[in-house]
């Protein structure tokens, strides 16, 4: 992609994020996270220089790749994807800013031990099945505050942040703004949480509205 091609898809992501955080507060800000899972490096790289900062990739071997190509630059990586279990060790080497989709009491503890064994720890936010699709990962609506509490008692070297969801795959805008709400209830109720991870390129706007601080956009900066 050209660079000015990049640029204008930016400001306009980063003009309707202004627009939708406003309209809840003049005091909520909103990260938007990068999504490169539809781009090249070049394009990464060329986002970095028009000042983005923080990237997202769904998988372990992409992010292990690129990050290491980009090692020169100060990114803030975050991990978006479902963890197989027998890459969590390349994820703790990689030791991204946040991984993101911490997605059942099980990963937790099998997470916790291998960083325990590494003495690291890692910023994480609990994934939420919250439209409840059977093909979407996620711990349970009703499960989730109790499994967070389970996570910060039994897991010490997991460091929770919040949660993250992604919103219902519906046209039904009603079923997607249902999903964030919920979420959101449940961030509320959270002990120290402070990131409410929701919103794509197709519902981002609606997430804010629903009180997300941390959107993650792939294909409405990188496609053409
Ligand atoms: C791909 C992906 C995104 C970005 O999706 P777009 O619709 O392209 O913005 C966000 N979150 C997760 C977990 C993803 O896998």
């Amino acid at each position: 992609m050209t660079r000015e091609k990049l640029s204008s898809n930016l400001d306009k992501v980063i003009w309707n994020v202004e627009q939708a955080r406003m309209m809840v507060s003049e005091h909520h800000i909103v990260k938007i996270v990068a999504v490169g899972k539809y781009s090249t490096i070049e394009d990464i790289a060329t986002l970095y220089s028009l000042g983005q900062r923080a990237f997202g990739e769904n998988q372990v071997q992409q992010l292990s790749l690129r990050s290491d190509e980009l090692e020169d630059l100060p990114i803030e990586w975050h991990m978006i994807g479902t963890l197989q279990k027998n890459k969590i060790n390349q994820l703790i080497a990689l030791h991204p800013s946040l991984f993101q989709s911490l997605d059942s009491l099980e990963l937790a503890k099998a997470l916790n031990d291998r960083l325990v064994t590494a003495n690291k720890t890692m910023n994480c936010l609990l994934q939420i099945n919250s439209a409840n699709e059977d093909t979407k990962s996620g711990v349970n609506v009703d499960e989730a505050i109790e499994i967070y509490s389970t996570i910060q008692k039994t897991c010490p070297n997991i460091k929770l942040k919040g949660v993250m969801c992604i919103g219902a795959n519906s046209e039904d805008i009603d079923k997607v703004k249902e999903s964030f709400i919920i979420t959101k209830e449940i961030y509320d109720q959270l002990e120290g949480a402070s990131i409410c991870s929701m919103g794509m390129s197709g519902d981002y706007e609606l997430a804010i509205a629903c009180g997300s601080n941390l959107v993650r956009i792939g294909s409405s900066i990188f496609d053409s």
